[in-house]
């Protein structure tokens, strides 16, 4: 087995005992990535990665991210690098500054060695998007099926096992449903904890960074270093960053969780359901105490829809910078509506003029009222019900999708209870900004399925305490493809 194979801190432990130099592991990550038949890369910045490297010499015994090496996606912003979110409007467009995230990484020493695909502009959610075309599941070397999106390249990364961690981001479930689909573990934290500088926007007031790791452990360690007040971000939050490690081995008897009854019946997959039911037993076991908890069918129906009309208004707005002048490829005209026309034409694909089409539609004056403000009090009224729930139990507990990686081909009734609900329900946790974990639960005939566990705002360290519980549980901590497990579930 190679290092980069083993979890995070067996990895660390073998860096500060210089059984393996960042060099080494880096150069094994890229051989690794540039092997890789998943086209899960937008950018592999060989040269870059090896001489951040060579450069760590001395191990630093207190920093669990020193010479680890790592892939962000494609949308946020790095110096020097390529940086086009999929999009053929960023063609050949090289940022003149790094995002946040990727400054602190730089900064505790962890080795960038690319960007990944993703659905285009992070819109999205099954990886086929892109301007780059379709990022398979590692899972299934027959690439007959998708591993979700957007956030698809990084989260093919990390459970084909080339690097331990990936940056992703959710605006919808962009993370937490790949991370279901891989395998793998899949963080979005409170809106405002981490800053959003560098991150390009898709819905500002949904929009989270995200990441993958392959297990609790290492998702908590990532936060202490991601978090943080940022000048650069002025809805980052001031509230002081944690150790969120710390509470990993307590025990979690007297915790309470919610299950949402209306979303578990909409599932038809009697195996996940199952085992879904026997880690609510394994929870009891620990002390936890679980309840079925009820949720307006309607309100559970009306997330998709409200959710589109949102980020597709938001969307509409912010994208409106993408104008063929500032940024990427110049395709002419005669004035500055017909060069703009020419760019955003050729430099969008069908899915991205189509929910500007429905953003602007939203937008429009005569219809604000009735569908953006309208879905806007929609969303509170949601929200209004998760705090609701979140004021008797401590976490909202759900399976984080109805299936396993779906065949391509496949198409799902988008008007069935199961895919309103069951399908989008982790938009739950960006209507409400709140921290929400996604962790492997068992395999089905080889393929991944993962639970969700939503918390309250700002209480990560109790939510990883929690999910560290169910990973004991199920025993998938640090699965990839390269480090298959059975699984106690
Ligand atoms: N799948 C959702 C969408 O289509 C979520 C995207 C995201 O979280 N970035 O927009």
């Amino acid at each position: 087995m190679s290092y980069l194979d083993s979890s995070l801190k067996e990895l660390h432990e073998a860096l500060v005992e210089k059984k393996v130099t960042p060099l080494e592991l880096t150069e094994e990550a890229l051989k690794r990535a540039h092997e890789n038949k998943d086209n899960a890369f937008e950018y592999i910045d060989d040269e870059g990665a090896k001489a951040f490297a060579a450069s760590l010499t001395e191990p630093e015994k207190d920093n669990p991210l020193w010479g680890i090496p790592y892939f962000s996606k494609d949308n946020y912003s790095t110096k020097g690098i390529p940086s086009t979110a999929s999009s053929n409007i960023l063609n050949g467009y090289i940022p003149v500054y790094d995002a946040t995230v990727i400054t602190k990484l730089r900064e505790a020493k962890a080795v960038l060695l690319g960007k990944t695909t993703l659905d285009e502009l992070a819109m999205g959610g099954t990886g086929t998007t892109g301007h780059l075309g379709t990022t398979y599941n590692p899972w299934d070397p027959s690439h007959k099926r998708g591993i979700g999106g957007s956030s698809c390249g990084s989260a093919a990364a990390v459970a084909a096992s080339i690097v331990p961690f990936s940056l992703g981001s959710d605006t919808g479930d962009s993370v937490r449903k790949p991370a279901s689909l891989a395998g793998l573990v899949g963080m979005k934290p409170t809106w405002g904890r981490i800053s959003r500088y560098g991150l390009f926007p898709f819905a500002p007031s949904l929009d989270h960074v995200a990441y993958f790791s392959r297990d609790v452990y290492s998702s908590a360690v990532l936060l202490d270093v991601l978090s943080g007040r940022d000048l650069n971000d002025s809805t980052s939050s001031t509230k002081p960053v944690d150790r969120y490690e710390e509470d990993l081995d307590k025990p979690v008897a007297g915790m309470k969780i919610a299950i949402i009854k209306e979303i578990i019946d909409s599932i038809s997959d009697e195996e996940i359901k199952k085992h879904f039911e026997k880690s609510i037993e394994a929870a009891k076991e620990q002390g936890i105490a679980v309840d079925f908890v009820s949720f307006d069918k309607k309100l559970l129906e009306s997330i998709y829809a409200t959710y589109m009309v949102i980020s597709c208004a938001e969307a509409t707005s912010n994208d409106a910078n993408l104008d063929g002048i500032k940024f990427g490829p110049y395709h002419g005209g005669k004035s500055y509506q017909e060069v703009m026309f020419n760019a955003r034409d050729k430099g969008f694909s069908e899915l991205i003029k189509r929910r500007f089409v429905i953003g602007s539609y939203c937008l429009m004056r005569e219809n604000q009222e009735e569908l953006f403000l309208r879905a806007q009090r929609n969303r509170a009224k949601i929200v209004a019900k998760v705090n609701e729930i979140l004021r008797d139990y401590d976490f909202i507990y759900l399976p984080a999708a109805p299936t396993v990686a779906p065949l391509f081909e496949s198409v799902s009734d988008k008007l069935s209870d199961e895919y309103l609900m069951a399908d989008n329900h982790l938009a739950l946790g960006n209507f409400a900004g709140l921290p929400s974990i996604t962790l492997p639960l068992f395999f089905k005939e080889g393929l991944p399925v993962g639970i969700n566990i939503m918390g309250r705002a700002f209480e990560e360290k109790k939510l990883f305490q929690i999910a560290a519980a169910f990973e004991r549980a199920s025993g998938l901590a640090n699965v990839s493809i390269l480090n298959k497990k059975e699984g106690n579930l």
